[in-house]
């Protein structure tokens, strides 16, 4: 059934940032128009955060920070506002999931679990507050005194974050910060806006105190400025590896910590011994998730040569068997790409895959449609390590699948590309996969899935990023450590 007829959103058209704690009209007049990919309709916009909006989103995240209650509660009280937040996002998760599919195209099958993906991560980290509160008293090796480690929070951070998931990439930075203590500025990319405005109002909602969170739209400017803030402390970025290497200079001459979470290009090795029908129940969610706008899948599938062909044939099958649509459909599988300037670059890898020798199987072009940043979803076989498509990030629906005749030479192909975020391997022998895995020079890797576990790290190696999200590693981002050192005394006891 089409829902497209029974959208009633709560916000299209806005001229507010939230800064300290209220919806406050931008400062300034410009404004960004926000497309549905599918109908490149523009059916919102929002106002591009002036120098002035910023500075007050920032003042008031600084002064929530120095004189707030936030960060002098203690961890289990924020976490008590965390796990509220946690609900009050999932009473809004039918209108969020419409808004993100309208803003990225992303399929309803996809955004509907946003809302409980978020909550899950606030009630995660919610429970690490007791991990923060442990005391941690280390004697001298030496004896005769100890330290008291401290964690304090950061400060105020600044989280940056792209549009392939705009709500679960902003709520892995903000609901660690947000349990140390820090106070946050956020800023989501300019296609997808609105859909973040749940979280925010559900943060409202949940009587955190005003300036703890503050939100601002517009460019990638906006993004530049909140970074280079003489009174941002902490910069956490999800998004493409140039604009992450501009970040990351720019916070080496500041010395500010940063977090970056950046591009890739994964491979899932298939051992010899594999099932292929499992292969196939997984293939897109750990190879074409989000209409192959996923930073971690793996969509270089590397095949032993004796099984190449039916490899090849299985994924072409699969491929072929899923929908291509319109994403408020709940059975579309693959909706448009996300914008105009995306469309352009996977057909330009589609033009490369052609001229450079590989064979499209299924789909191979951008896709006979009327309207819409549609691409026919595409399994290229006969792919060579040196073609662009089996190096380069596409971030499109495209496989590209590639021969190996041994092991050793599967396992230095998926290690030669410049990421190292995601990877597969699939395989019936548990022993060997785990071999393999180890083998693999990335920050995850799934045998026979792939999937995040909010518990254990996940970041990038090489060109993929810089630091980690998720789990305790993650949560050590938001926090600066203090040791206070003093002489070993019973009288210390217990304090
Ligand atoms: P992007 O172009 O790098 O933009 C990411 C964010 O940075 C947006 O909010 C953008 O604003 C902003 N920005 C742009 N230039 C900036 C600058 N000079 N200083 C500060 N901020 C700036 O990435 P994208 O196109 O939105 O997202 C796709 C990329 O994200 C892919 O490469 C994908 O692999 C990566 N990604 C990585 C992960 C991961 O966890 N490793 C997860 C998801 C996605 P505007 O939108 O206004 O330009
Ligand atoms: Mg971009």
């Amino acid at each position: 059934m089409n829902r497209r007829i029974s959208l009633k959103l709560p916000w299209t058209h806005v001229d507010d940032h939230y800064i300290d704690g209220e919806w406050r009209r931008s400062t300034g007049d410009r404004r960004a128009e926000v497309v549905d990919p599918s109908t490149e309709e523009v059916w919102g916009s929002v106002p591009e955060a002036t120098l002035a909006d910023i500075d007050a989103a920032m003042a008031a995240a600084d002064l929530a920070f120095r004189s707030g209650s936030w960060p002098r509660l203690t961890p289990s009280e924020r976490a008590t506002y965390m796990l509220r937040i946690a609900d009050e996002i999932e009473h809004r998760a039918e209108p969020l999931a419409f808004t993100n599919s309208r803003e990225n195209g992303a399929p309803l099958a996809e955004t509907k679990g946003a809302a409980a993906n978020a909550a899950g991560v606030f009630r995660y980290f919610a429970g690490l507050a007791d991990y923060l509160e442990r005391e941690d008293v280390r004697p001298f090796p030496s004896g005769g005194a100890e330290s008291l480690v401290r964690r304090d929070p950061v400060g105020v951070c600044s989280l940056i974050a792209p549009w392939n998931f705009p709500i679960s990439l902003v709520v892995i930075k903000l609901a660690p910060a947000l349990l140390a203590g820090c106070t946050v500025v956020i800023k989501p990319a300019s296609p997808t806006p609105l859909s973040i405005r749940f979280v925010v109002d559900a943060i409202d909602a949940a009587g955190v105190p005003a300036g703890v969170v503050n939100l601002i739209t517009g460019s990638g400017a906006v993004g530049d400025a909140l970074i280079r803030h003489p009174l941002t402390a902490k910069v956490a970025f999800t998004g493409s590896t140039p604009v992450g290497r501009k970040i990351a200079a720019v916070c080496g001459e500041l010395l500010r910590p940063v977090t970056l979470e950046l591009g890739g290009k994964s491979s899932a090795i298939v051992l010899p011994d594999a099932d292929l029908d499992a292969m196939s129940a997984v293939l897109i969610r750990s190879c074409l998730r989000n209409t192959g706008q996923t930073c971690y899948i793996s969509t270089r599938i590397l095949a032993p040569a004796e099984r190449y062909d039916e490899v090849v044939a299985m994924v072409t099958r699969v491929v072929v068997g899923a929908k291509l649509g319109d994403p408020l459909d709940e059975d579309t599988v693959f909706g448009p790409v996300a914008t105009k300037a995306q469309f352009d670059t996977v057909v330009g890898f589609l033009k490369s895959a052609h001229e450079q020798g590989a064979r499209a199987t299924t789909g191979g072009q951008a896709a006979d449609v009327k309207q819409g940043y549609y691409v026919e979803p595409t399994v290229f076989a006969d792919v060579t390590p040196r073609m662009r498509i089996a190096r380069e990030e596409i971030f499109g629906p495209v496989i590209s699948i590639l021969r190996y005749e041994t092991l050793d030479e599967a396992i230095a192909l998926a290690n030669e590309t410049s990421f190292g975020l995601g990877g597969l391997v699939f395989s019936d022998d548990p022993v060997n996969a785990l071999t393999v895995a180890e083998r693999m020079d990335t920050g995850s890797v799934g045998i026979n899935f792939f999937a995040s576990n909010h518990s254990a790290p996940f970041g990038g190696r090489h060109d993929s990023g810089l630091g980690v999200e998720y789990g305790v590693e993650g949560l050590s981002a938001y926090v600066t450590y203090k040791s206070i050192h003093r002489k070993a005394n019973p009288a210390n006891q217990g304090r």
